[in-house]
């Protein structure tokens, strides 16, 4: 996507520990003009898909995940992350290991929110080493709903994550797809 590839260029830096920082428009700041045109991405993208829910993880995804909720008319359910959980039976829950805060979360979605017949878009702002999406994949699964696709905004293509997930044999779309970064020179190269 030319749009959020000529953004990140503009307004994104790069950090040391391979983290790219897009907070004055995507995750902190949110430009919702350009969410919007994420949103109408994603619904070009999966428009044959016939989904009936969106499925993310607080707190990054919520945004971008809402507004591609109104392309598909559907609801938007984020999975949470929980300091400690109680298994009671009411909730699906899974462990993710944090890319950004090198931590591990427990993460929780209500067994009320998630049914058999859901037919379900994933979607998120980054895709790294693909721990938060195998996450959500196994939330999904463990409920009996069917993960149609994944979409994200931007993926580290020199990460593994992406390579992670499409064996899974999901499809996933990255709206921009970084090859290399650079943070001595600020450089980023997208796949085309
Ligand atoms: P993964 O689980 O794929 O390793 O990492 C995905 C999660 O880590 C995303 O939900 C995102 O919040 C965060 N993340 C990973 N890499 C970056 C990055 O380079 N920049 C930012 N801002 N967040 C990242």
């Amino acid at each position: 996507m030319k749009l959020l590839q000529e953004r990140i260029l503009k307004d994104g830096n790069v950090k040391s520990g391979n983290v790219l920082k897009v907070d004055s428009f995507l995750n902190h700041q949110m430009d919702i003009e350009l969410f919007n045109e994420i949103g109408k991405e994603f619904k070009r993208i999966f428009a044959d898909y016939n989904i009936n829910k969106i499925l993310t993880i607080e707190a990054s995804g919520i945004g971008i995940a809402c507004i591609t909720a109104q392309y598909f008319n559907s609801p938007v359910v984020f999975a949470k992350k929980a300091q400690s959980i109680n298994i009671d039976g009411a909730v699906y829950s899974t462990k993710i290991e944090s890319f950004t805060h090198k931590k591990t979360y427990d993460v929780i979605v209500s067994k009320k929110f998630l049914n058999p017949e859901d037919r379900v878009l994933i979607i998120d702002d980054f895709l790294a080493n693909g721990c938060a999406l195998a996450g959500l994949i196994e939330l999904v699964r463990s409920a009996g709903a069917t993960v149609e696709g994944i979409g994200i905004v931007v993926e580290k293509g020199f990460q593994n994550g992406g390579e992670l997930i499409r064996s899974m044999g999901v499809r996933l779309e990255s709206l921009a797809i970084v090859d290399a970064m650079n943070a001595d020179d600020g450089s980023i190269t997208f796949r085309n």
